[in-house]
């Protein structure tokens, strides 16, 4: 896979893309990351990336001729046109469906706006996607597009040492992973549930399916809704909320 990263602060990168897990798979040859300063494509004098809003009111406004440019320049002769995915808090709400979506891909561009926003234009001419990391503002879309892109490569065959965290993390069951637990088999007089002890790996199954089921009921009954659960699982979980609601 390859992302590009459109940005004023391609510095800001350099530890994400160069360090952990991501800085592996840039090294296995599994992805090739880069954070390009569109900066470089703006055609004036003063390499001005923005300019004052039409109709007046506060704040800059980036213009579209850079990002175009260097949009334009990174599809060069590509047959398959990539995905074109604009950071911005009214975009489509990322999660990990959407970060699966995107791991199937072979080339992602993300543009980083910054300063008050971007020219409309870029948003209706040149974007396929536009990603928001939840209802609230950041100064710019350098750390939304880190956050996107951690949890796509990770998603890469090969970028996990043990490929089943990925299969088994929260979002991916359409549930909320099973509590941990490591040595030591006691600490301060709080104790492993004896099942995880036990090596019978059948009743260990059965024992984080049932954790992972109580936990989402409790943090996030919505995904219940959606999740996959056979018939056996679902008569439990009504029967709690049933008792559940006796009790309040
Ligand atoms: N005035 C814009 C608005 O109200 O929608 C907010 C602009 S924000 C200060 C500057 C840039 O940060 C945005 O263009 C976007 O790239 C990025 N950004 C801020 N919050 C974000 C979020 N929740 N998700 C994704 N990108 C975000």
């Amino acid at each position: 896979m390859r992302i590009d990263v459109l940005t004023l602060f391609p510095e800001m990168f350099d530890g994400v893309f160069g360090a952990s897990i991501l800085g592996k798979a840039k090294e296995k040859g599994i992805v090739e990351l880069q954070a390009i300063n569109f900066r470089d494509y703006a055609n004036n004098k003063h390499n001005t990336v923005d300019d004052y809003p039409y109709g007046g009111g506060g704040g800059m406004v980036l213009k579209p001729e850079p990002v175009f440019a260097a949009v334009e320049d990174l599809l060069g002769g590509e047959s398959v046109k990539p995905r074109v995915v604009l950071m911005c808090p009214q975009g489509q709400t990322f999660n990990q469906s959407k970060a699966e979506e995107l791991s199937k891909e072979e080339h992602l561009i993300f543009i980083c706006g910054h300063y008050e926003g971007y020219d409309e234009r870029i948003r209706e001419h040149l974007v396929t996607d536009e990603l928001s990391i939840g209802d609230y503002v950041l100064t710019g879309g350098e750390i939304p597009a880190m956050a996107v892109i951690d949890s796509v490569v990770r998603l890469l065959p090969g970028v996990l040492g043990n490929e089943s965290s990925a299969v088994t993390d929260s979002y991916s069951t359409g549930l909320l992973e099973y509590p941990h637990y490591t040595r030591p088999p006691e600490f301060r007089g709080w104790s492993v549930p004896e099942v995880l002890i036990s090596g019978h790996h059948a009743r260990i199954d059965s024992w984080r399916r049932e954790q992972s089921l109580l936990r989402t009921l409790s943090r996030r009954p919505d995904l219940l809704e959606q999740a996959e659960l056979t018939d056996k699982e679902r008569e439990w979980l009504a029967n709690l909320r049933k008792s559940d609601r006796k009790r309040s």
